[in-house]
């Protein structure tokens, strides 16, 4: 997948400090390292990689200190995983807007109250909005189920090319 893509969905995803975390992961460091790299304190540090470490998206080795008998963690990026995520994160936002698509394609008819239905709902209703009572009209989204369109073609493309 094109690396900016990529970095678009991760940071959408888990947050613009994870990516700056994972940038420094050019080779294993320690996080007192890409601390330091970053200027941040360890502690934040530490939580962004557990945090990535909880989507797999790094791992750890832990070694002990043999004359403090304190562990040291060394940090590594997992390429494979993060290639993963990004194609589930795609995916996941594909079936999110095709299921809107297939809404917004339905005849809908709105109330200046932002209720929002179906036509067959809106028959249902004697076309009378439900929460205010007011006249539903119907909407013309012909604009919004392009929009739509385009995305989709957009991340469709983005898939067929991984
Ligand atoms: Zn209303």
């Amino acid at each position: 997948m094109d690396e900016s893509v990529l970095k678009i969905i991760l940071e959408e995803n888990t947050g613009p400090e994870h990516v700056a975390v994972l940038e420094q992961l050019t080779e294993p460091k320690h996080d007192e390292q890409i601390a330091s790299e970053l200027g941040v304190k360890s502690t934040i540090i530490r939580k962004l990689l557990n945090d990535l470490h909880g989507t797999s998206l790094v791992s750890y080795k832990r070694t002990k200190d043999k004359s403090t008998g304190w562990y040291s963690y060394v940090w590594e990026k997992r390429d494979d995983k993060i290639t993963e995520y990004g194609q589930i994160k795609l995916d996941e936002s594909l079936s999110k807007l095709k299921i809107r698509l297939e809404y917004e394609r339905q005849n809908l008819f709105v109330c200046s109250c932002d209720t929002s239905v179906t036509m067959t709902q809106a028959m249902d209703l004697n076309f009378i909005c439900p929460r205010c009572n007011e006249r539903l009209r119907s909407l013309d989204n012909s604009n919004r189920i392009r929009e739509l369109g385009d995305k989709i073609a957009r991340i469709e493309k983005i898939i067929e090319q991984v």
